[in-house]
């Protein structure tokens, strides 16, 4: 998607702050963190929202989940813990518009549902 800065990022174009790849995943530190930790979860191939999972590429978010706890070792977050958040739609305020996670941690997070 040539308009989609997560696929920027993915290409190189955007530079980012990586802290995770493989083949298929990549996770790099949010541009806003809003916690000592703040990293974005993401498939390399382009799929807008989580309802555009399909039984063809649902397989990524096994890989997805994979790498989470790969990180959330290498960044020393595994034992106090962390937070997943994934935007979907509208109502939610998802911005970019490419499956992402954002893994949260480093301090005690605050409520958990802000409406
Ligand atoms: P959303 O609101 O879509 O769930 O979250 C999008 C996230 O992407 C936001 O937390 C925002 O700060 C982050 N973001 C947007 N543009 C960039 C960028 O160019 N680089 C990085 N590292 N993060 C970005
Ligand atoms: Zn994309």
């Amino acid at each position: 998607m040539d308009d989609c800065i997560f696929c920027k990022i993915i290409k190189g174009e955007i530079p980012s702050e990586k802290v995770y790849e493989d083949e298929e995943i990549i996770a790099f530190k949010d541009i806003k963190p809003v916690a000592p930790v703040h990293i974005l979860v993401i498939p390399k191939k382009h799929i807008s929202t989580l309802m555009e999972l399909n039984d063809e590429n649902m397989y990524i978010m096994e890989k997805i989940m994979k790498a989470i706890q790969k990180i959330a070792k290498e960044q020393n977050i595994a034992e106090n813990g962390f937070r997943l958040i994934a935007n979907c739609g509208p109502d939610s305020g998802q911005e970019v518009m490419h499956i992402h996670f954002h893994l949260l941690a480093g301090k005690k997070l605050g409520p958990k549902i802000i409406c």
